[in-house]
């Protein structure tokens, strides 16, 4: 049976300790493999853009699977769709255009909070998600009590794994959340 792919790993494989490869001696290998037939993927939990600073001259001609094989096709929270997804009507009366806007944000501090269900059921049709990630935001407790009604919405009305997260948005925790994430895309 003839090799069609070589799929590699980076950190701890690929890479030495200083986050290096021997450049020449990889492009010597690549060019054997290009004249084999041979595709050269590289899969790892990195980011995308990590990634392709790693082979900047082979950038478009090999694949990539980053971050898992993981894709955020949206974001619900408060600085992505929620806040975006419905204009300030131009017509009638301006104080009640604004009071209509913002009152129909899906603040997870307003109950019952039908808007953010709604939102939420319509970006997971729109983008076909396969599993949605809660993101609870320290900064606003909120989320973390409305979490377990997320949860219910998505299991009973669209059959979708759910799993929260709670972070402070800083990077200490960034190497426990990408674990946990991992895990998830796996289950999926
Ligand atoms: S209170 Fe919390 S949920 Fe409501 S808009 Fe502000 S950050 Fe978003």
């Amino acid at each position: 049976m003839s090799v069609k792919l070589i799929a590699v790993d980076m950190d701890g494989t690929f890479l030495s300790d200083q986050k290096t490869y021997n450049r020449e001696r990889f492009m010597a290998q690549y060019r054997q493999m290009k004249e084999q037939g041979i595709r050269f993927v590289v899969a790892s939990g990195n980011q995308y853009y990590q990634l392709i600073s790693f082979f900047p001259e082979l950038k478009d001609q090999i694949s990539f699977v980053a971050e898992n094989g993981g894709w955020v096709v949206g974001y619900e929270n408060c600085t992505g769709a929620k806040a975006t997804e419905r204009c300030v009507a131009e017509e009638g009366d301006v104080y009640d255009a604004l009071t209509d806007k913002y009152l129909a944000i899906g603040c997870s501090c307003i109950s019952p909070n039908d808007q953010r269900l709604q939102l939420l059921s319509q970006m997971v049709e729109e983008y076909q998600a396969d599993g949605v990630i809660d993101v609870i935001l320290q900064a606003c407790h909120t989320y973390a009590v409305e979490s377990l009604a997320i949860k219910r919405h998505l299991r009973q009305q669209h059959d979708l794994p759910y799993m929260a997260i709670e972070t402070d948005y800083s990077t200490a925790d960034l190497g426990q959340l990408s674990t946990r994430v991992a895990a998830f895309i796996e289950m999926l």
